[in-house]
């Protein structure tokens, strides 16, 4: 086979992973563009020491065949949640020994993708790369944005922003809108030096935080759904086997392999209903709090130092003494900051620069309920013409919509272990080397 040149664009923990397949199994180059370092990315690039993941380390591993890899990497016990930082520094780790192996096949271009035309890559500062296939890796949608106080200081759009939580100081009663992991992961940071003395209120629609992993699961539930006919029937067989199971995790965590399955055999009315009424709760029950994350949650709870509402925003003012006036279902209260807290938007709006430019050149199309970009069954874009696009690739969340289980590591590393194969290296898998 002719050496080709594969552009992976992004160097997150999608891009790394898509990276080091490539580079185990085939003789091709790779150009990785990416602006930051690779390895890096939303989730564990910029993650605070008491941010843990919020799987256990024995599902983390970058290695398809051999699950417990991140766990003896990081010296811990596969049922233990490992900060996030230290998935970052293995990621990082995984990359670096990748590139070795792959020596001058290997090159990172330090910047941003702008677009694709027929046979290359148009980047911001370095020019046009020459390429064969493109896997396009950029992370999540920007997060969806519930209530806009547009560039009002005391509104913090992004709270990954670096710097942005550090800025509100302790006795500013905080709002977070939005009452999930990123929640979560904002609260241990305003709490983390024990100084804050003002409270904390987190709103959303159903007033619901994630629920909390146990220290000891029970066995998973291999639940046979062959053909769930509707979602209620689904919604109904899910339901009945988490009672009789005993512990609910172990049906939820037994459905995962036949996710993706279930919500493609939905219509695409069922699938609107779902991301109405039911998408909430299941992120609630499937994207688990560590136990000691939901035992300082509850702490805090009980303290009185954060409070869970649920409801929506009537209305957001700016008095001029500064600090936000927000309209609440329980009335108008101030607060020193607001935090979006969301998660991930609909495209188009939500589309990162690169999605967009895809959408605009017509490479790409919206994916169902504007959840992601449009895939065939192998993982190539499909084109506003409706034609698969042979060479563009996309692995990671902008799969979602055309997939559900697309974000987290199992899966991610499952799609970039199948890109191999469909970029036809798969006969060469026997002559990998390990990491
Ligand atoms: C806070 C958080 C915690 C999580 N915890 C877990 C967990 O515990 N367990 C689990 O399994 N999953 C977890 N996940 C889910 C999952 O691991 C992440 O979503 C995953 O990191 C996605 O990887 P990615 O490479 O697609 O995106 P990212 O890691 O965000 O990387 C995208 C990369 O693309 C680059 N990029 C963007 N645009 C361009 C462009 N135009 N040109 C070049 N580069 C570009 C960015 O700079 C970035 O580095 C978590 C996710 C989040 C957000």
């Amino acid at each position: 086979m002719r050496t080709r040149t594969v552009a992976v664009v992004g160097g997150g923990c999608a891009g790394v992973l898509a990276t080091r397949e490539l580079l185990r199994c085939s003789d091709d180059r790779v150009v990785m563009i990416e602006p930051d370092e690779p390895g890096g990315g939303l989730a564990y690039g910029s993650a605070r020491p008491w941010h843990l993941l919020n799987s256990r380390a024995g599902a983390m591993s970058a290695d398809p065949d051999d699950p417990g890899h991140f766990a003896r990497w990081a010296d811990v016990s596969p049922e233990s949640f490992a900060p996030r930082s230290v998935y970052g520094s293995y990621l990082r780790d995984v990359f670096h020994r990748a590139a070795a192996g792959g020596g001058d096949r290997l090159s990172v271009v330090r910047d941003r993708a702008v677009r694709v035309g027929s046979t290359r890559i148009y980047t911001e500062k370095s020019g046009q790369i020459a390429v064969d296939e493109v896997v396009v890796a950029t992370g999540n949608p920007a997060a969806a944005q519930p209530v806009t106080v547009a560039g009002h200081p005391d509104y913090i759009a992004d709270p990954w922003r670096p710097g942005a939580l550090e800025a509100i100081p302790a006795d500013a009663p905080v709002l977070l809108v939005g009452a999930g992991l990123t929640a979560v992961d904002v609260v241990l940071t305003l709490t983390a030096d024990g100084n804050r003395d003002a409270p904390i209120t987190a709103v959303s629609r159903r007033g619901q935080l994630p629920l909390t992993h146990v220290s000891s699961p029970a066995p998973v539930t291999d639940l046979s759904l062959a053909e769930p006919r509707t979602l209620r029937d689904l919604v109904r067989r899910v339901r009945t086997a988490a009672a009789e199971a005993g512990d609910w995790r172990a049906v939820v965590d037994g459905l995962r392999p036949s996710i993706d399955r279930l919500w493609g055999n939905l219509t695409a009315a069922e699938q609107e209903a779902f991301l109405r009424h039911l998408a909430r709760p299941w992120e609630c029950h499937r994207h688990r709090m560590a136990p000691s994350v939901g035992a300082r949650v509850a702490t805090l709870r009980e303290e009185g130092r954060l409070e869970v509402r649920s409801g929506g925003i009537r209305a957001i003012t700016a008095p001029p003494a500064g600090g936000l006036l927000v309209e609440l279902e329980a009335g108008v209260q101030w607060f020193g900051a607001v935090v979006n807290c969301a998660g991930p938007g609909r495209l188009p709006a939500a589309a990162g620069s690169f999605a967009r430019s895809l959408l605009a050149d017509g490479h790409a199309r919206l994916g169902p309920h504007g959840l992601g970009l449009d895939i065939d069954a192998d993982g190539r874009l499909v084109g506003a013409d409706g034609t698969v696009r042979e060479h563009l690739w996309l692995i990671g969340p902008l799969r979602r919509g055309a997939r559900w289980e697309t974000t987290a590591v199992p899966e991610i590393r499952t799609q970039a272990r199948a890109l191999i194969d469909r970029l036809g290296y798969s006969s060469q898998l026997g002559h990998m080397a390990t990491i």
